[in-house]
């Protein structure tokens, strides 16, 4: 194999980073990047086995923890966040869990936004709880929060911005300043915006989470995630996945390797329909209220635009009414999904409240104010003005 990674210092840019990085050739010298379908690895000799085996010799052993796809996508998300590692996972989610597993043990203490994906509540709030890791809630947007929860037992910080879905911007360089001075790892799910709009490792925090599956990948094929960090801070993660095995596919690494390569005009096109969309629905009569960070009216356009190069993709809304109106909104679109998926080219929308929240428990959803007239809509890559006329339909109803 050529390694042509040493290039990515003479292209620095996002979006080439995001076609060069992480490169590697093999012997047949192909263009675009390989897909490596084996489980295991060859050895020339005993003596060559045994110095992959104890770490001695670098190369590739069984794809559990090492395949070349897997290690090419690494490198590529690794050099557009700024992280020296970044260890790939089976999806979103086992990267969260590969994370805490990795750093927490039985007694430590978890301080979270109240507004992080709800499967990411539930993990920490009923699985990570049964193996004596408690997690304190707080405000996304009330940095004294996170002070005020700090206890000897915390070791790690968890927040989402924008959070999904009522788009709250949490300040990362202010919250880091206090996981600094006590010492606790800051990890920011950075999903939303990805390092095309947002850089946490940059802004202060120490772990940066991905699911893939999202704007990564961007046309809502495959799961996938990932952990970034230090070389420090990914060892006992690394570890985690060699020995437990929450792997990413080959195959998965490979569409995602593809997916990043348009991944700055996506972002760009996604920011400036999800713009347009909201501004659109501001101006409708049966709009209570609009969340996105793009708009002037949100409460912290400021810090968002000051932290993030775009408003992002994701837009919510409260309709006048409750489930009913929500609902007829949904089903009367036409090109518009109906789906909880979000990133991808086709323009997603949910009913949060039933969906990608229903399993927290009412006072849960309460707090995080998700009423049941709010929907999310991931705007895809479709005019505007097609999505807005889908919209209008179940609005004007
Ligand atoms: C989807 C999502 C996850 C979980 O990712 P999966 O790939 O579905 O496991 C985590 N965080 C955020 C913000 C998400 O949107």
């Amino acid at each position: 194999m050529s390694d042509q990674s040493n290039q990515v210092e003479y292209f620095c840019q996002p979006e080439t980073l995001a076609v060069h990085a992480g490169i590697k050739r093999s012997q047949f010298n192909e263009h675009s990047e390989a897909m490596y379908l084996t489980s295991s690895f060859v050895f020339d000799s005993a003596a060559q086995a045994a110095a992959r085996f104890i770490g001695e010799e670098p190369g590739n052993i069984y794809s559990r923890f090492t395949n070349p796809t897997v290690s090419m996508f690494e490198e590529r998300l690794a050099e557009l966040e700024g992280a020296e590692q970044c260890v790939a996972t089976a999806s979103g989610m086992s990267a969260i869990l590969a994370c805490c597993m990795g750093w927490l043990k039985s007694g430590d203490h978890i301080v979270a936004s109240r507004s992080i994906f709800g499967s990411t509540v539930n993990l920490f709030g009923t699985i990570l709880k049964r193996f004596g890791v408690d997690t304190t809630f707080v405000s996304a947007t009330d940095v004294s929060e996170w002070e005020t929860a700090v206890c000897s037992a915390t070791r790690l910080f968890f927040l989402e911005t924008p959070s999904n879905p009522l788009t709250e911007i949490s300040d990362i360089a202010g919250i880091a300043a206090v996981a600094k001075r006590h010492s606790v790892l800051l990890v920011v799910d950075n999903c939303f915006c990805t390092p095309i709009l947002q850089l946490p490792l940059k802004l202060g925090a120490d772990i940066v989470i991905h699911s893939a599956t999202k704007y990564l990948d961007g046309q809502g094929r495959v799961l996938g995630g990932a952990v970034l960090g230090s070389r420090k801070l990914m060892e006992p993660v690394y570890h985690f996945l060699r020995t437990a095995g929450p792997t990413m596919s080959a195959f998965n690494a490979w569409i995602f390797l593809k997916g990043m390569e348009t991944l700055k005009i996506r972002m760009d096109a996604h920011s400036a329909n999800a713009l347009s969309v909201a501004q659109w629905l501001e101006k409708q009569p049966n709009v209570l209220r609009v969340y996105y960070p793009g708009l002037a009216s949100h409460p912290q356009h400021e810090l968002a635009m000051r932290q993030q190069k775009t408003g992002g993709g994701i837009v919510s809304f409260a309709v006048k009414g409750g489930r009913e109106e929500a609902w007829r909104v949904i089903d009367s679109t036409r090109i518009v999904s109906i789906t909880a998926n979000l990133g991808d080219t086709k323009t997603t929308l949910t009913h949060p409240a039933t969906t990608t929240h229903a399993r927290i428990t009412q006072e849960a959803r309460d707090a995080a104010g998700i009423t049941e007239n709010l929907l999310r809509i991931a705007v895809g890559l479709e005019a505007p003005c097609d999505i807005q006329a889908d919209l209008a339909r179940g609005l004007q109803a």
